[in-house]
Formats: C-alpha cells, sequence, structure tokens
C-alpha cells in the first residue's frame, strides 16, 4: 500500500484523474493496484504531468520576428500604384496592431523603378517609387517591413534572350502560366535563380530600408517541379527519391544563397520562402526547420477536394514538428478560396475567423491579408473589420499566444518522404492516398480528443521522441534502417507504437523490403503482396466471444463475431493468440453470392504486444484511410480503443464535454494555454462555416509538474476569469461555453 504522496512519487508522477480528484485527503491511503482499478471502472483516462518547465529565453537574445505577432498585407497588383491610398493603407494595418506588412518588391512586375533587366515596370508605375513609398509610411508608424518577390513567372522579352530560363514539357515547348499564357514559368535550377533574383534583392537592398526578403511563388507547395529543360533532363526523373534529393539540395544551396544576400546590408535581415502543403510540402522539412528563420506557411482556405475544416491546424502541428519554438506565421484568406475563386471578394466571417484561429491555437502567427486596392482598399471592403477586429483582440494576449512548447504525449510520425513520393497500393490515386491516410488518423484523433503532435521522420532521436507515451505510424511505408533502428529503440526503452499497413515495408529510395522494417518489434512477418477489395471488403473476425475476457481493443463491441477491416490489406504470417483475424473479401453483388468462402482463417487483423510499459499495435489494414472514407464507427472505436490501450490512457490534458473539438496545449511564458476550437458544425466536412453552433460545458483536467501552482484562468474568448480548483499537481476548471474558440490561459507562479 502506498499513501497518496508516496504514489506521487514513486509512480513516476502518474495518477488517474478521478481518483485523483476523489480521493485527495492526505490522509486516504490507495494502492496503485485501486488506482488503475478506478480508471479503468469510470473509465476516466490518467492524468500524467508535463515535463519540468523550461527555463525563459533572454527576450534581449531573441530574433526579432520571434516578437512578431500580427502580420499584415494587401497583395499589391499592377493597377495599386494608380488607385492604392498608401496613407489608408498604412492606416488600416496600423490600426490592427499588424507588427509587420508584407510589400511587393515582384520579380514579375517592379513597383519601384528598377534598373534590373527585364524586371518589367507596371503598367501603371510611371516611373513613380510606389514600393519606397510604402515602405516610408510603414516605417512612419513604426511596422516593419517584409520585401515581398515573386520568381516564378516572367515575360516574353526575358524568355526571347535567355530560353535557358523556362520550364520545358518533354516535347520542349515552354511551360506557360495557365491563367496568363503571355508568362512563362521559370525554372528553379536555370540562372534566373542564380543571377535574376539576386540583382533585384541587391537593388532593394541599396535602396530602401527593409527588415527581410520573402519570395512567393517558390519553392513549388505541395508538389515537385517535372521539367524538362536542358538542366532537369540531366536529372533524375521528377517524383523519385533521387529527384526530391537533387530538388533539396538546389532549394536549400539559393536559400542560403538569398539569406546571405539579405544579410549582406543588415546581419539581423534573413531570406525566407512560401512554404505549405501541410505533411506534403515539397523541400525536406527537416533541413528546412534548420534553416528558416520565419517559416511561412502559406494555408489559405480550404478547397472542395480538401474540405476538412481543420486544414490549418494541421499545417501548424507540421511547423511545430521542425522549428523546435522558431518563428512561423500561416497566411489565411480573406478572400473567397476554394475551387471557385473570387479573389477580390470577402469569405464568410465565421470561415475567416476560423482560419485565423487554428493559426493561434497551432501555434503560429496570424497573418491576415487580402489582394488589390481597386477604389482605394478594395471594391469589397468587408474583410477589413474582420480582421481588424480579430487583431485588436488578440493583442493584449500576445503573451499567452506565444507558445514554448507543446505539452501532447501522443507523436503521429509524419513520413514526408512518402507523403511526397510513395505510389500507395493504386498508384492512380497515390497523390490522395496519402492525403486520405493523415485526414483519417487526423479525424479519429480529434473524435478522440486526444492532445498530440507530428514528429518528423527524420526527427526520431531518442531525446526527442523519449517525450511521446506512444507513435502512431499511419502507412509510413518509407522508413530507412536507421529510422527502423531509432523506433525500435524507443519500443524498448518503453515506448508505445501504433502502426498500419506498409508501414516500414520500403526504404527511404523505396526500395522494397522482403519483410517489414520494424517486424521483430512488431511481431510481424509478410506473407505476400497487399490484397485489394471487390466488392465486400475483408472482415475482422474477433477470435474471443467470451466477453468477459476480451481484449481491451474490443470494449465496447458486442453482439457481433465480426469488425470491418479495411480496403487494402497485408497478408501476414500467423501468431500466437490472435484477438482478430481476417475474414478474407468476397463480392457484395449479387447479394446470392456475398458469404464468404473461407469464413476462418488464422491470418491475423491486427498484431498486439504489451512487453513491460510498451505495448505495440499493427493493423495489416489501411485502417485510417478506411476510416476516412467511410466514417465508419466501428474503425474510429478500434482506433481509440487501440490508442487508449497502447498508451495507458494516459493524458496531460483532458477536456470533458460535448461537441467535435480540436485541443491544443501549451506551455507558454505565463504558464499554459489550452486551446479549444470547435467543429461542430454541419460545415465542419464541406464548404465554410455559415455560423457558429456554441458548445455548453468543457471541463479541462491536467496535471502540472510538481511546485507549480496556479495563479489564474482566464478565457481569453469570453473576456473572463474561470474559477479552477488545484489539488495537489490537478488543475481543474471548466469552460462554461464555447462559441468558435476559446483559450484558457493558465498564468502560474
Ligand atoms: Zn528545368
Amino acid at each position: 500500500m502506498l499513501n497518496r504522496r508516496a504514489f506521487l512519487k514513486t509512480g513516476a508522477a502518474v495518477i488517474p484523474m478521478t481518483a485523483a480528484l476523489n480521493a485527495l485527503d492526505p490522509a486516504s491511503t490507495l494502492s496503485a493496484e485501486e488506482v488503475a482499478v478506478a480508471a479503468v471502472r469510470e473509465h476516466a483516462p490518467t492524468l500524467v504531468p508535463p515535463p519540468p518547465r523550461m527555463t525563459p529565453i533572454d527576450p534581449a537574445t531573441e530574433p526579432w520576428q520571434q516578437r512578431v505577432r500580427r502580420v499584415g498585407q494587401s497583395n499589391m497588383t499592377e493597377h495599386d500604384p494608380a488607385v492604392m491610398n498608401i496613407e489608408e493603407w498604412a492606416d488600416y494595418w496600423h490600426s490592427a496592431r499588424a507588427d509587420i506588412v508584407f510589400i511587393s518588391v515582384t520579380g514579375i512586375l517592379a513597383f519601384y523603378p528598377s534598373k534590373v533587366k527585364f524586371h518589367r515596370h507596371g503598367k501603371f508605375l510611371n516611373g513613380r517609387d510606389f514600393f519606397g513609398e510604402c515602405v516610408a509610411a510603414a516605417r512612419k508608424r513604426n511596422m516593419r517591413v517584409v520585401a515581398r518577390m515573386s520568381p516564378d513567372l516572367n515575360w516574353p522579352d526575358a524568355l526571347a534572350a535567355h530560353p535557358e530560363w523556362a520550364m520545358r514539357k518533354k516535347d520542349g515547348s515552354v511551360q506557360l502560366s495557365e491563367q496568363d499564357p503571355h508568362l512563362f514559368k521559370t525554372c528553379m535550377f536555370s540562372t534566373y535563380m542564380d543571377d535574376y533574383v539576386p540583382a533585384i534583392m541587391r537593388e532593394v537592398n541599396s535602396l530602401y530600408d527593409v527588415d527581410c526578403f520573402y519570395t512567393n511563388g517558390w519553392p513549388p507547395i505541395g508538389s515537385l517541379p517535372d521539367c524538362h529543360c536542358a538542366i532537369c533532363s540531366k536529372l533524375p526523373a521528377s517524383g523519385t527519391p533521387a529527384y526530391w534529393s537533387a530538388f533539396n539540395d538546389r532549394v536549400f544551396t539559393l536559400w542560403q544563397k538569398y539569406d546571405a544576400i539579405a544579410k549582406e546590408k543588415k546581419p539581423d535581415s534573413f531570406f525566407f520562402a512560401n512554404l505549405g502543403g501541410n505533411v506534403r510540402c515539397g523541400p525536406n522539412l527537416d533541413r528546412l526547420g534548420k534553416l528558416a528563420a520565419w517559416f511561412q506557411a502559406d494555408n489559405q482556405g480550404r478547397t472542395y477536394a480538401d474540405p476538412a475544416v481543420w486544414g490549418c491546424s494541421l499545417q501548424g502541428r507540421v511547423c511545430n514538428a521542425v522549428l523546435d519554438g522558431k518563428f512561423a506565421a500561416n497566411v489565411t484568406a480573406a478572400y473567397s478560396t476554394g475551387a471557385i475563386t473570387w479573389r477580390n471578394g470577402s469569405k464568410n466571417p465565421a470561415e475567416a475567423r476560423m482560419w485565423l484561429n487554428e493559426t493561434l491555437a497551432s501555434g503560429m502567427t496570424p497573418y491576415y491579408h487580402f489582394i488589390g486596392s481597386e477604389d482605394g482598399l478594395g471594391e469589397d471592403r468587408r474583410w477589413q473589420k474582420v480582421g481588424a477586429d480579430y487583431f485588436r483582440w488578440t493583442a493584449p494576449h500576445d503573451a499567452h499566444f506565444k507558445t514554448r512548447r507543446s505539452i501532447a504525449n501522443i507523436g503521429v510520425v509524419m513520413g514526408q518522404s512518402t507523403q511526397l513520393l510513395y505510389p500507395g497500393p493504386d498508384t492512380a490515386r497515390s497523390r490522395t492516398y496519402m492525403h486520405e491516410t493523415t485526414q483519417g488518423i487526423y479525424d479519429a484523433l480529434l473524435r478522440g480528443r486526444f492532445a498530440f503532435d507530428f514528429v518528423h521522420e527524420d526527427r526520431l532521436d531518442a531525446e526527442r521522441i523519449s517525450k511521446y507515451r506512444a507513435l502512431l505510424l499511419p502507412n509510413i511505408a518509407m522508413l530507412s534502417d536507421r529510422q527502423c533502428r531509432q523506433l525500435s529503440d524507443y519500443v524498448r526503452s518503453g515506448g508505445s507504437i501504433m502502426a498500419s499497413f506498409q508501414t516500414g515495408l520500403y526504404d527511404e529510395n523505396l526500395s522494397a523490403r522482403a519483410d517489414f522494417g520494424l517486424a521483430d518489434v512488431l511481431g510481424i512477418n509478410r506473407a505476400g503482396d497487399p490484397i485489394g477489395t471487390n466488392g465486400n471488403a475483408y472482415y475482422a473476425r474477433i477470435e474471443d466471444p467470451d466477453q468477459a475476457h476480451r481484449h481491451p481493443i474490443l470494449d465496447g463491441f458486442s453482439n457481433t463475431n465480426w469488425l470491418p477491416g479495411a480496403q487494402n490489406r497485408m497478408p501476414l504470417k500467423p501468431v500466437q493468440n490472435p484477438v482478430l483475424t481476417v475474414v478474407p473479401g468476397f463480392v457484395q453483388y449479387p447479394p446470392e453470392l456475398a458469404y464468404p468462402p473461407t469464413p476462418h482463417t488464422d491470418v491475423p487483423a491486427v498484431v498486439l504486444l504489451d512487453s513491460g510499459a510498451s505495448r505495440t499495435a499493427y493493423f495489416p489494414g489501411d485502417i485510417e484511410r478506411s476510416y476516412w472514407l467511410t466514417g465508419h464507427g466501428d474503425l474510429l472505436r478500434l482506433l481509440h480503443n487501440t490508442i487508449q490501450w497502447i498508451t495507458r490512457d494516459e493524458r496531460i490534458v483532458h477536456v470533458a464535454g460535448e461537441g467535435f473539438i480540436e485541443i491544443f496545449a501549451w506551455e507558454t511564458s505565463p504558464g499554459y494555454a489550452v486551446h479549444l476550437l470547435n467543429y461542430t458544425s454541419p460545415d465542419a466536412q464541406h464548404g465554410w462555416l455559415q455560423s457558429i453552433f456554441p458548445l455548453g460545458p468543457q471541463t479541462v483536467s491536467m496535471m502540472l509538474p510538481q511546485g507549480v501552482n496556479v495563479k489564474s484562468v482566464e478565457l481569453l474568448h469570453a473576456g473572463t476569469r474561470a474559477a479552477f480548483s488545484q489539488e495537489s499537481q490537478v488543475l481543474q476548471f471548466t469552460v462554461p461555453r464555447v462559441e468558435d474558440y476559446e483559450v484558457a490561459a493558465i498564468t502560474v507562479r
């Protein structure tokens, strides 16, 4: 028997929430077993504390961009020098409390009297120094300036003089802009990037006082270039691992070169570029995270093809995986993004605000933008109040929005190379295959109210991943030998893993392995090639119909011998005491034939290992993606049960209440911040938010590190303080109502 205090010390400071709350009398005694039983009986997660608080960073040594909290941009058009009211423009962003504004230098059209050859002056420039006037207006109001360039397109005169600058098709013809075929696409391997872009940067540095340089339109977002110019035709074929390597080398060579040019005038200046594409980002994010002084995520709104409301939050998790607390901003569009675009028209305010909410909640800095300035500041000016009100709301709370680090204890491995290069079992749909996989695990984690991080495949070092109770590998097909070793070591040192389908079946060069790279650690062996579906997908037979002794991953399933499998699966060699076995698929039409020719096999449909602190679960099917494609509640329950089993349902933050929410939990300088995004809406998976469906009470419980005491809990959206209780290390409070977003800002002493 242990008394409570002893348990807190010896039990690695692990304490079930309900037991902690119900039995906090210091005189009470509690056996570890009783604690566990109480947790299971009440189905409550076990609270565990976050790591000890970080040593504060001296603000004096912090790079200036780390203090940027609001970014503004009126994306300038060729016509703006004729119509934009510069004072009104600068007043707007200043009144919105923007710390920095993007101003167009460009590269397609010069917004100043550039002397760089082929830097064509805009039609309405008339010799005016429009860029310089904007810089002066911003400076007068103490706003910093990003010099914005676009190196992706240029005009026929440049092409005539430099045919080698163009991207080429397979037949040798020039790749033109899809929307304005006067413009050709420039090749990033050509001297356009070595000569023309640096010439503009140096000219701007010689004429103006700007804080940093930025390129729009390069590197490409979410895909790799496919160019057949003289240089590119000597490179490996686009889309292959070897091409990706050459692409990355070129991106980082240019990035470093541009960064050095930016610093020629001011050592605290830097270069950064437009990024995004979330887990499918073009440049290698591990390398980029080490290099980039500013991660600029371009995630402006959702599309018909990518309709999930959490697109921006997902991007924030990607940034957090590679930045180690460095600066990230996300550009959200005030304009009408989507399958049909109205680039000069405002979007639904509820949708625009949710994208800003997600930016903040996921740890990025909001960057609000609209295009053009017809009629002063635009024909449609409704976007202005939405953004200014939002920015002004954030300003008094900057300390709470600035994150130190996430305190999630589940890591989802993001296989960037798998996302970009892996063809999937159905190569015709390779691009969407991994997207659907990611969305499946994301949706499942949100519905289970798990706090989680993304973990980059190249950052699986023990020091980094030891903070996670479990790592999830949703079909991370490509893993190098080193990555497999790192994951095996993680399991051997007590970490847990859930993996699916072809995880580890390929190395980093997309060469197939004879057996899974994680075969030993997951206790699995390959028994053939992937099997798809013809009509009825396969089923998973419950091998232990005796409900009293069922495995915990089967909690809540009754009155059935079968569960749905997945669309595709890897055949496995038999294992001892399988919990689920495969009932192979068969036709679903005609119904006369819709019965299983082989109703019982010894092929595992899940493989579970329980060894010391570590638990592993492997699903041979593409379960996350199958869940995303169907919404099947059994697959969701199976995923939730399995994640709870491998993590022993240990959570740092638990939020109880009704509704579909996304949770972020951060350590901040004042203390902690728990962000709740309310997606409970018919518009969460289609279109834009039309309105908000507020949620009722959400009870937040979290465990604090020893010696940390809470001073206050403020609800930043409601503008109120929440009553809280702190008993021992367990903090609890209730958020009475969540409209679209609430932030519980916890100040500690
Ligand atoms: Zn090329």
